[in-house]
């Protein structure tokens, strides 16, 4: 590996699916006819495409850029090409049903794979992965005609999809949208401008389907008196087949910090009496229709953000091996003593390992969740409804966390990253630079985190009086608990109890607050409250990795006929055994996490429990 080059960490892949999740042993009769073989592979021909044809566009995409022509956009070179190829391979239609025409994979696999081609190169996995999402909607929530005719083209790719809420003065604050819709016939004519729509114009497709908000005449104001419509850029006949341009263009693209390949559009609707449109679901439903596709889009940004994360510690690793700057601290006066790699430093490692367990976490965590839902469709299936709202519950709770927790930290990661390479790290002949600038959208788009950290405190921790909440602390306090006895982690063991009871009674307190009447407090905490959750949620997870990688290495050293409390033994048997190293790998990360970056949620519980009001008081 060179400190250039994209490289898939597929062995970390299949540590969370097959050992940790053990994705393979769900007894869903969808899954009955795939093993961990057929896994295995899809998992390789998704990494030999993305380091092959995918991850060579990142760079020249990050230079070149999308171009503005006129009402067009071009993609940069090679975009047509790979995306080619990733729509011939079925890659869009994934985990859609194979009733559906598509693989019916599950969707921990699926987001494993978004993991693997998000790392290769983000700016272009926007226009598969936002096509995925709208095809997902439609076949949900479409008519008979949007459902047989639209989501056929878009789960093969043949057209794309967007989603567009955006306008200028209705960011976060959605239900200010003004784009109107006005009936006629059966469908509806549009007028309006939408703002910062990812890949709503470009040339890899021959039509674009937008899903979009707006709003019909005499409708209420805010939320509650927004539709969803399907407004194709070229019209589409009955049957399926192309007619006239639709009145909804781009006029102009955004010059941005990050992901420069995927075009960030403005669209302009109405110059020529309304675009046309077809409404999902009824009117005044357009909320409740979008939060299907954004919930999923916010698991998938929480996936970004492992993804770019990932694709940062591993190049910085690299980088750490191969760069030889100065000598070990024991001999730094001795000018003739031998020049080591930076890996050898002792801040280089902790750069290191505070990456890397971060990454591990967030694998787990967005893994994790989709296996969630996964457990959540067969329960539903079977019909057993007690269990099936347990897994939503978990997932209600923990989708504000993925996307901002993992974003959070992916950004964090990329500048430490960046930071392990010194100058080398700043400009343009490493990667480094660019991980950071692209990584920043993550918490920005599909609800700042600001707004996620809202949602988790005024929505999710009141849920069913507070027991969607207690669904995620029981399976924190099992993971935690399984620790007990299963190795040597008893002062990890406590700090993730220690950790896991800060957040306990922070939760309580902004609980308490609101029920006595106050809104204002548990507000001006909400995001340090995400955080703490994310941070024990992240920590038991790890913990449970290391469990089960104690198992693994316990047995691998007992065929060995070696004894892992010999701390000499276990290092040379370290050094010359890539799966023992791995599994040990497990352990140190939980050991990292515990120690040096859990302590952090003193402090957090500390903030949010002292009733401090400097900001709702400040003058600023
Ligand atoms: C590259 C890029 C791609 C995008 N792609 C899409 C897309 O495909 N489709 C689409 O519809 N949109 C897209 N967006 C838009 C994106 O979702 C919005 O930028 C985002 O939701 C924030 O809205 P805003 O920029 O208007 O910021 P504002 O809403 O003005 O927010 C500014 C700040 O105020 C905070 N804030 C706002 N309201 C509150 C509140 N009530 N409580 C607490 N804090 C608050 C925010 O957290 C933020 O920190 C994209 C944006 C970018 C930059």
């Amino acid at each position: 590996m060179s400190a250039t080059a994209f490289e898939n960490d597929l062995r970390d892949q299949q540590f969370v699916l097959f050992e940790q999740l053990r994705i393979q042993e769900n007894p869903d009769p969808r899954f009955r006819e795939f093993s961990r073989d057929l896994y295995d592979m899809v998992l390789a021909e998704a990494k030999k495409l993305a380091e092959g044809t995918v991850a060579p566009l990142n760079k020249v995409g990050d230079r070149e850029g999308c171009t503005f022509d006129n009402g067009s956009v071009r993609t940069p070179p090679g975009y047509k090409e790979a995306y080619e190829a990733f729509r011939q391979g079925g890659w869009i239609g994934l985990i859609t049903p194979q009733e559906q025409g598509g693989q019916g994979l599950p969707i921990s696999l699926g987001l494993a794979i978004t993991e693997t081609f998000t790392g290769a190169c983000c700016a272009f996995m926007m226009y598969p992965g936002l096509t995925s999402a709208a095809s997902s909607l439609l076949r949900a929530m479409g008519d008979d005609w949007m459902k047989s005719v639209i989501f056929p083209k878009l789960l093969s790719g043949d057209w794309t999809g967007t989603m567009c809420l955006t306008e200028p003065q209705a960011g976060s604050a959605v239900g200010d949208v003004r784009t109107t819709a006005v009936r006629e016939g059966d469908h509806y004519r549009l007028c309006g401008s939408k703002i910062f729509v990812s890949c709503g114009e470009h040339d890899l497709a021959e039509n674009t389907i937008h899903i979009m908000l707006g709003r019909t005449p005499d409708a209420p104001a805010g939320i509650k008196g927004l539709s969803l419509f399907m407004v194709p850029k070229v019209l589409v006949g009955p049957d399926g087949s192309l007619g006239e341009r639709n009145d909804v263009v781009c006029s102009g693209i955004e010059h941005k910090m990050g992901i420069n390949g995927s075009a960030t559009c403005s669209l302009s609707l109405g110059d020529k009496g309304g675009a046309h449109g077809w409404i999902i679901g009824r009117e005044g439903e357009g909320i409740l229709r979008m939060f299907h596709m954004m919930n999923e889009a916010r698991i998938a940004v929480g996936v970004q953000g492992l993804a770019l994360a990932a694709a940062a510690t591993e190049a910085a690793t690299d980088y750490a091996r191969e760069r030889v700057q100065g000598t070990r601290i024991k001999e730094f006066r001795d000018a003739a003593a031998e020049r080591v790699p930076i890996i050898e430093h002792a801040d280089v490692k902790r750069m290191l390992l505070l990456c890397r367990s971060q990454v591990a976490g967030m694998r787990a965590l967005g893994l994790m969740l989709g296996h969630t839902a996964d457990l959540w469709h067969g329960a539903e299936a079977r019909g057993d409804e007690a269990e099936a709202g347990k897994l939503r519950d978990t997932i209600e709770v923990l989708t504000p966390v993925c996307k901002a927790w993992n974003s959070d930290q992916c950004f964090a990661v990329a500048a430490t990253a960046l930071q392990v390479y010194g100058g080398y790290g700043y400009i343009g002949e490493y990667p480094a630079e660019q991980y950071v600038r692209d990584s920043k959208i993550f918490s920005i788009y599909e609800g700042t985190n600001g707004i996620q950290a809202l949602d988790l405190v005024g929505r999710k921790l009141g849920m069913k009086g507070g027991m969607a909440f207690m669904q995620v602390m029981n399976g924190v306090n099992e993971r935690i608990g399984m620790l007990e006895g299963a190795g040597p982690f008893d002062a990890e063991r406590q700090a993730l109890e220690k950790a896991r009871d800060r957040l306990g009674e922070a939760a309580m307190h902004l609980m308490g607050l609101a029920m006595g009447g106050d809104q204002d407090l548990p507000v001006a905490h909400a995001c340090d409250l995400l955080t703490l959750l994310g941070d024990v949620v992240v920590g038991s997870l790890l913990a449970d990795q290391a469990r089960v990688a104690w198992g693994a290495l316990k047995g691998a050293a007992a065929s060995a006929g070696l004894n892992l409390d010999d701390a000499a033994l276990r290092t040379a048997w370290l050094n010359s055994d890539e799966s023992a190293r791995f599994y040990y790998g497990k352990i140190d990360n939980l050991r990292f996490y515990a120690h040096q970056f859990l302590p952090r949620t003193a402090a957090l519980a500390k903030a949010i429990t002292s009733s401090d009001r400097t900001v709702l008081d400040a003058v600023i």
